[in-house]
């Protein structure tokens, strides 16, 4: 999900809790004037029939036609247009404002419109706010009931209150904003570390030259595969894999061209396991596979395969082949872990003396399995 998306996901929320105010705003305009109803009444300012229709009746059947055209492009139509919800709700203030002109302070309405668009985290749509409820406020005053009912002064104040309140606004924004860059700053500076700490992690895994695991990481996998394997009877074969004649390739065409080779046995290694394989460096030019989900065969089979893709693989560097010997066990329940590990470099060697470029497992008359 890109930022814009997460932006507009907000949107949505907060447009819907803005038309959850206004509908706030319309209710208590209703209580106030159902209120008025009986004062005016008991003061007998208007006939019942006058204040029912003009001050009740008519207003409010206006405010919820304003809100509800709102809630309609909101939800509905899923119309999320904050200049248009702001021009709905200044309507709707507008109209509690201008029927109720001999109501003192009734004014300040604009302004809580104003902090109502403050959610939108949003110099321009504030300015634009303001704008309209300038103009709404202007466009009052060229009633002439309003005008009457209003000194100077307490006009003046209105417009007063509404650029202060303006200002005030722009620089809760600007804190807010302050803040935000603060919270951004600290959770880049949080990422960096994070990535900084799984690189570390990462090295203390990994051998630098082949990016197998290191000889560390493998005894890790093996102590845990071991227990594993012992208590649950699950497969577990280990393979040593050791190159062939390497000094010699060190001596005749440099440490150099021998760390190429190195990462590429690696790699033919690599990308002829599953995920189900551990490899690692075990050592120099020495490899170690722990096999965890293959028959006993099979496994034999697939670390033949390799030595066998090694064999036949050209390195153009020395214009020739490099092969290797390997050394391969099957865990059983009668082996410890250091016999397990034993064995399996036994059989190297049984493979070296043996004439190299082969696999070799143990023989059942030779007790290891
Ligand atoms: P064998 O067939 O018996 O295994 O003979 P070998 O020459 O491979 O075995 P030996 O143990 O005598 O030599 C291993 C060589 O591997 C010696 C060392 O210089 C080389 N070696 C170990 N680590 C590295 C390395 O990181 N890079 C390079 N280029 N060579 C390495
Ligand atoms: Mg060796
Ligand atoms: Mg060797």
């Amino acid at each position: 999900m890109s930022q814009n998306d997460h932006l507009q996901v907000d949107l949505k929320t907060w447009m819907n809790k803005i038309i959850y105010i206004y509908w706030f705003m319309v209710g208590l305009a209703m209580t106030g004037q159902l209120l008025g109803l009986v004062m005016a009444l008991m003061h007998e300012l208007y006939t019942f029939e006058t204040y029912f229709i003009y001050k009740l009746v008519l207003p409010s059947t206006f405010q919820i036609f304003v809100i509800g055209l709102a809630t309609y492009f909101v939800r509905v139509r899923r119309m999320y247009s904050p200049r248009v919800l702001t021009i709905l709700g200044v309507i709707a203030a507008w109209i509690t404002v201008y029927t109720h002109a001999g109501v003192p302070g009734l004014q300040v309405l604009f302004v809580i419109l104003m902090a109502v668009n403050l959610i939108y985290f949003n110099k321009t749509e504030l300015k634009f706010s303001f704008l309209v409820n300038i103009i709404a406020l202007l466009l009052l005053y060229t009633v002439p009931k309003v005008r009457l009912n209003a000194s100077v002064f307490e006009s003046f104040s209105y417009f007063f209150m509404l650029i202060c309140a303006y200002y005030v606004f722009r620089l809760v924004l600007d804190r807010g904003t302050d803040i935000l860059n603060v919270l951004k700053r600290s959770a880049e500076q949080e990422r960096s570390l994070m990535v900084k700490s799984a690189m570390m992690e990462r090295l203390t895994k990994v051998d630098p030259l082949t990016e197998l695991y290191n000889h560390k990481t493998f005894y890790e996998y093996l102590d845990f595969l071991y227990d594993q394997s012992i208590h649950y009877n699950m497969p577990l074969q280990l393979a040593i894999i050791d190159i062939d004649n390497f000094k010699q390739i060190n001596d005749q065409y440099g440490h150099s061209v021998g760390d190429v080779i190195l990462k590429r046995v690696a790699r033919i290694i690599e990308e002829n396991v599953t995920e189900n394989e551990i490899v690692a460096r075990y050592g120099g030019e020495e490899f170690a596979v722990l096999l965890t989900s293959k028959s006993e065969d099979d496994s034999h089979e697939l670390i033949d395969t390799i030595r066998e893709k090694i064999a036949t693989t050209v390195h153009d560097e020395i214009q020739g082949y490099i092969t290797v010997s390997v050394g391969f066990q099957p865990l059983n329940k009668t082996l410890t872990q250091e016999l397990f590990f034993d064995h399996a470099d036994d059989l190297l060697y049984k493979a070296k003396r043996a004439g190299k470029n082969c696999v070799m497992r143990p023989l059942k008359e030779e007790g290891y399995i």
